[in-house]
């Protein structure tokens, strides 16, 4: 039986929540993962001391016996410079969202007014704090990634030592990003190597595909394969796994978000192998964003085995990617 074993993965873009869902969902990261970079759109945002600290041991406590770093996050505002010097120790990166796009977005950045956030981007560069960003405009969906591009660039030219993530990227054109700016860097999601918009409603609508940003056109999905595959030292797996229950996905107004948390890694390793390219997982999944953070985790070893995995049909009512169908790879054990 053909296995792969992979050391210390990391997921670099994961939702956790809070809550009874926190306390489902995270030890299904905890099982495989080293570390994730914990995500801070929560109702309110993680955006003070208090509600990071706090925020951290509820995720310590859901996840008692696992080795896992949960790397912290704070929602993007203007913050100020003794603030930001008193937290640096707490947090791996800021995140920014743009007002209103995607879940609980509500209180990001409406304008890209890059004078009015230099004193925060400023520290962040002097405090070696990277930015990651989710990258879309509120124009037409398909557009939204692409026309974020120009905004990317104005932040790359006038803070060049500010560490940007190019979150969850689905277009060519973040791709063309990566080797136009050294300082801006992305996260590949692995349902993004997998998708279409053709595989989310080209058909029947799949509700449990539908996730922001939407997935793309066959040419993206190429140009993602591309570095993705080729483990570009400037990309990292980020799984933006986002659980919702499944009377929000299975909804007239469907929530968007993909969970795929217990199946990623299987999922990524299908991948790979399918185009010969196992060799490049670990740096994908591990070594890239070590590089790139700054981060040394917790040892874990992780075996995969290339056998048929049957995805569960739910994880405690949330509903994963492929529920219900088979899988080509499998996690066999983890040490
Ligand atoms: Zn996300």
């Amino acid at each position: 039986m053909k296995t792969h074993t992979l050391l210390m993965p990391l997921d670099m873009h994961l939702h956790l929540r809070d809550g009874v869902m926190l306390e489902n969902v995270a030890p299904l990261s905890a099982y495989s993962y080293s570390g994730a970079i914990v995500m801070p759109n929560l109702v309110p945002p993680v955006a003070t001391r208090e509600d990071l600290l706090a925020y951290r041991e509820r995720i310590m406590a859901a996840v008692p016996n696992d080795y896992f770093e949960p790397y912290m996050t704070l929602f993007y505002k203007n913050y100020d410079k003794a603030f930001l010097e008193s937290i640096v120790d707490e947090i791996t990166a800021i995140k920014l969202y743009p007002a209103g796009i995607t879940t609980n977005s509500e209180g990001g950045v409406s304008s890209f007014d890059i004078e009015e956030m230099r004193t925060t981007l400023e520290t962040m560069s002097s405090l070696g704090i990277p930015l990651c960003v989710h990258g879309e405009t509120d124009g037409f969906v398909m557009d939204r990634e692409a026309e974020f591009m120009s905004i990317y660039e104005l932040l790359a030219q006038n803070f060049p030592d500010l560490k940007i993530i190019m979150e969850h990227i689905t277009t060519k054109e973040a791709v063309a990003m990566l080797d136009k700016y050294p300082n801006l860097y992305a996260t590949i999601t692995v349902h993004h190597l997998l998708l279409t918009l053709d595989d989310v409603i080209g058909g029947l609508m799949r509700p449990h595909l539908f996730c922001k940003p939407i997935a793309k056109r066959p040419e993206d999905l190429d140009a993602l394969l591309s570095v993705a595959l080729e483990a570009h030292p400037k990309v990292m797996f980020g799984s933006d796994s986002a659980p919702h229950p499944q009377h929000k996905k299975e909804s007239c107004g469907c929530a968007a978000g993909i969970f795929t948390a217990p199946i990623s890694l299987q999922l990524l390793a299908e991948i790979f192998d399918q185009f010969d390219k196992l060799d490049n997982l670990q740096a994908f999944v591990s070594d890239n964003a070590q590089n790139i953070y700054g981060i040394c985790p917790e040892f874990k070893e992780v075996t995969l085995e290339k056998r048929p995995f049957l995805v569960p049909e739910n994880y405690s009512g949330v509903v994963p990617m492929f529920a219900g169908e088979e899988i080509g790879w499998a996690i066999e054990s983890v040490d």
